[in-house]
Formats: C-alpha cells, sequence, structure tokens
C-alpha cells in the first residue's frame, strides 16, 4: 500500500450500507446513494420481504441519469438502466429523480408509451398478481437493440 491510498483509508469511513468509501461523516455514516434510499424508505421498503429482493438498489441511484438528462436523445435509442415486471407489464427506466424517486420510463406494451412513475408508489403497490418485481438480470440496453422499437 503506498502513502496516499494510506491516507485516504485513514481520512475515510466505510458507508454502513455499501462498500463505498465517505470522506465526511455525515449522512449517519452513509453514502450519498444509500442515505438517499433511507430518504425515499425511511421505514424500508414496504414489500421488501415479500419480494425478497431491493426494489430500488443504491448503485441505480448513482448511474441512472437525472430527469430530462437524457430528452434529446431519441426514445428507441435511450439507454434503460432498469426493468420492472408485474404481469404482463414492463417498465424500463431511462431517468431517475434520487431525491423523489419520481422516474422516466416506458411501457412497451403500449408501444411509443413513455411517462413518469414513481418507484416509491411502485415498491408498495400490491396487486392481484402479488407485488412488482425489479429483473435483477437486466443489463442496461436501448429498445432498439432489445429489437422492441
Ligand atoms: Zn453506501
Amino acid at each position: 500500500m503506498n502513502r496516499s491510498t494510506y491516507n485516504w483509508i485513514g481520512s475515510t469511513i466505510q458507508c454502513r450500507h455499501c462498500c463505498e468509501r465517505v470522506t465526511q461523516v455525515e449522512n449517519d455514516f452513509l453514502c450519498t446513494s444509500c442515505h438517499q434510499l433511507t430518504q425515499l424508505f425511511p421505514n424500508g421498503e414496504t414489500n421488501r420481504r415479500r419480494r425478497g429482493h431491493a426494489f430500488v438498489a443504491a448503485s441505480m441511484l448513482k448511474t441512472i441519469p437525472a430527469l430530462y438528462a437524457t430528452e434529446n436523445i431519441p426514445c428507441e435509442v435511450k439507454t434503460l438502466y432498469a426493468h420492472y415486471f408485474y404481469g404482463g407489464h414492463d417498465w424500463y427506466i431511462a431517468e431517475l429523480d434520487p431525491e423523489t424517486g419520481r422516474a422516466f420510463s416506458c411501457c412497451p406494451c403500449h408501444p411509443g408509451e413513455w411517462g413518469y412513475v414513481n418507484l416509491v408508489e411502485m415498491e408498495a403497490t400490491v396487486g392481484a398478481w402479488s407485488v412488482i418485481e425489479r429483473d435483477l438480470h437486466f443489463v442496461p440496453t436501448s429498445l432498439q437493440e432489445q429489437g422492441i422499437a
């Protein structure tokens, strides 16, 4: 280990929820994304146990572009970062506001239909088919690459 790595480790702490190093002791020892998650779901995700996996992952808050950040990119070639599904419905997320959970998404079951959803509300939704799930094996892609558009 060289000197600067040593200093970096000495001057940072590890986030309580993930392996990210944080420079300041703030936000209750959480990195920005993990802190935002606790703001979005103050009591944890409502259907976390039933679903068996996290509806919103901290990594999504880091990587998905902010709302309107990709508005100049045509919808068919926009990168989609997360896939949610329920019964025969799919939602693909292209933009996300980590403060509110509002996301810009498309539902290919209604071709060309893009709109806003709220991940906090979707997480809490329970329907006849159970709960909305997140595709844990989804690799970021566009509608065109998937052959949907
Ligand atoms: Zn973290």
